[in-house]
């Protein structure tokens, strides 16, 4: 048996490695072979992703077992070992003529041989097991023969039917449980990535994911950084509850190494005693690396970059405690898997953040602008006030000849700024969510009559007939604001009077609906609204570019009025316009 050493490295690929049921498997083997070959010590050891071999099952007496089992050695020195041997097929022999300087392994405490023919206490007989694609998967060593002698040819012949079945059976338990472990960690993979993409934020995705993503990959804590120019990290702790304290980010060095890796679709490890694994640093910066993981109690670093496409969008640090085992190429394999979707979710989630940053400062800027509209309608409102005041005075003195001509275009124009001034501060009003309504019911069936009765004198002079279709039963209530819904009668119905030619028809309707709701619909038979001109109808200033609407006189602000009002009782307008045709304006309001 090789030079046999405990494993004090740390470097065992995992604690719980191999699982219960292959140790059990091994054991039988063990067992199997020193009864049936007529030795009195079997180990069998496999090989690890540290290219260490671990003997993990031992049969002989009780006190070799626990010698021996969880003991390691490089695989290099097995390899080294067996081109000193003699090959009996798969057990090799090495003499203790040969066994060089260093003793080999575990060495019985029985006498010195006295013919050539004896079993030497430092003669070793060991089988490598490989697997179908001839990869090194353990060891088989054999130890004490019963008869005290080394095996003759017979007894080689019966070693040889062993060993290939100890070969198959040990192969196929460490195959079960490799696979058995790569479909543990596919299905953890799927549930981090599923619990990620839940998340809206870098911290709702780190906290979504910390619990399955540490039990999956044995990690004391993790951390994701986000090189989007916020240089933001945020890391858990698994089970501990509180957020990792990750302080600086090391973002520079961090980044750079985290792109190399994404260029080559690797992921590295790194850990606090010099151990490196795909590192694509520099020796400076994984001394970098390597010092902030320890100033954080960790020993032991697994580097992940996330991205999406050709960009790296930030990195994944899984990390384990020093001394904790380093993680298996499985393992990796499946981190690896996990950067990639990862990356994906962390692409949606800062495009969702800048989406909703973005959101924000629109409401600001609006909430800017009605505060803007407000100020200037209220400073343009007192002194017009006054002009108004003055202009009705010289109505009434005596003016010199023309004069009079003037001041009553004079009364007519101020009229028209103080509708302006009026509509900029209703606008202002409704559009600022600081002042909402104080709903209260209303019938909209006297406003609607009104505000028919006010248009129709407007209607009579271009000959056009308006026709008022009310419930039979009164009242139409919703919850609201009196003023602001007459408001949006008024707005839609003038509308519909002004861009409807001469001689045709209005028609006003109004009536519950069977969901509770309460619908009123102006439709005219008027020049109608473009397709492009109905996406911006509701935006305050804006009017059609069809000339035939911009003859008449208009400022752009009534729809948004009608709109901003709506919204904010809980309704919504929708347009149904044909260019040529007519427009039908539909108000829907939750009743009362
Ligand atoms: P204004 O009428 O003062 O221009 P509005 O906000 O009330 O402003 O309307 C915006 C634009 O929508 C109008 O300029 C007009 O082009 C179009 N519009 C509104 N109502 C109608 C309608 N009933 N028929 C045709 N076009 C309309």
């Amino acid at each position: 048996m090789p030079a046999l050493t405990p494993d004090t490295t740390g470097s065992q690929p995992s604690g719980t490695w191999p699982d219960e049921l292959t140790r059990a498997a091994l054991q039988l083997v063990a067992e199997a072979v020193t009864e049936l070959a007529g030795f009195g010590l079997a180990a069998v050891s496999v090989a690890g992703d540290d290219d260490l071999l671990h003997v993990i099952a031992v049969s002989g007496d009780a006190e070799t077992r626990d010698q021996l089992v969880g003991m390691v050695t490089p695989t290099s020195d097995l390899v080294a070992g067996l081109r000193r041997a003699d090959d009996w097929g798969h057990f090799k022999f090495v003499p203790h003529e040969r066994a060089g300087e260093v003793p080999w392994g575990w060495v019985p405490d029985v006498g010195a041989p006295e013919s050539e023919d004896d079993w030497h206490p430092l003669d070793l007989l060991i089988a490598p097991l490989y697997d179908g694609e001839g990869a090194l998967r353990g060891t088989l060593a054999i130890d004490l023969p019963d008869d005290g002698r080394r095996p003759d040819e017979a007894r080689r012949a019966r070693l040889e039917r062993f060993a290939e079945q100890a070969e198959r059976t040990i192969v196929k338990a460490l195959d079960r449980e490799r696979l058995a472990h790569r479909v543990r960690l596919a299905a953890a993979v799927r549930d981090v990535v599923r619990r990620g993409a839940a998340g809206n934020s870098l911290t709702s995705v780190v906290d979504e994911i910390n619990e399955s993503l540490c039990r999956a990959f044995d990690a004391a804590g993790f951390w994701i950084r986000v090189f989007d120019g916020t240089n933001r990290v945020a890391g858990r702790g698994g089970t501990e509850a509180a957020w990792l304290q990750v302080g600086d980010p090391l973002t520079g060095t961090g980044r750079r190494v985290a792109e190399r890796l994404w260029a080559s679709q690797q992921v590295c490890c790194l850990g606090t005693d010099g151990y490196r694994h795909d590192f694509p640093g520099t020796p400076e910066e994984a001394a970098q690396i390597e010092d902030f993981v320890r100033e954080r109690g960790f020993g032991l670093v697994l580097y992940t970059p996330l991205g999406a496409g050709g960009e790296c969008l930030g990195a994944l640090s899984l990390a384990r405690r020093p001394g904790a085992p380093r993680w298996s190429a499985d393992e990796v394999a499946a981190v690896r898997e996990v950067g990639r979707d990862l990356g994906q979710v962390l692409l949606n989630t800062l495009a969702i953040e800048r989406e909703q940053q973005l959101v924000q400062t629109l409401r600001e800027l609006d909430a800017y602008k009605s505060r803007l509209i407000g100020v200037v309608s209220e400073e343009l409102g007192r002194p017009l006030a006054t002009i108004a005041a003055a202009v009705d005075r010289l109505t009434e003195v005596t003016t010199p000849d023309g004069a009079g001509r003037m001041v009553s275009a004079m009364g007519r124009s101020t009229q028209r700024m103080i509708r302006l001034v009026d509509d900029l501060a209703l606008l202002s009003k409704v559009g600022d969510p600081a002042t909402p309504i104080v709903g209260r019911p209303v019938d909209l069936v006297p406003i609607v009559r009104e505000v028919c009765q006010l248009t129709e004198i407007a209607a009579q002079q271009r000959n056009q007939t308006i026709y008022l279709q009310l419930p039979d039963t009164d009242p139409v209530l919703v919850l609201g604001d009196e003023a602001e819904l007459d408001r949006v009668v008024l707005n839609l119905l003038s509308n519909a009077v002004k861009y409807t030619p001469d001689g045709r028809s209005v028609t006003v309707s109004l009536r519950r609906r069977g969901d509770d709701t309460v619908e009123l619909a102006i439709a005219d038979q008027g020049i109608g609204i473009s397709k492009a001109d109905q996406e911006r109808l509701f935006t305050e200033f804006f009017r059609s570019t069809n000339p035939e609407a911009l003859r008449q006189p208009g400022t752009g602000l009534g729809l948004a009025i009608v709109d901003r009002i709506v919204r904010r009782h809980g309704g919504r307008v929708d347009v149904d316009a044909e260019l040529g045709r007519g427009s039908t304006f539909r108000v829907t309001l939750v009743g009362a």
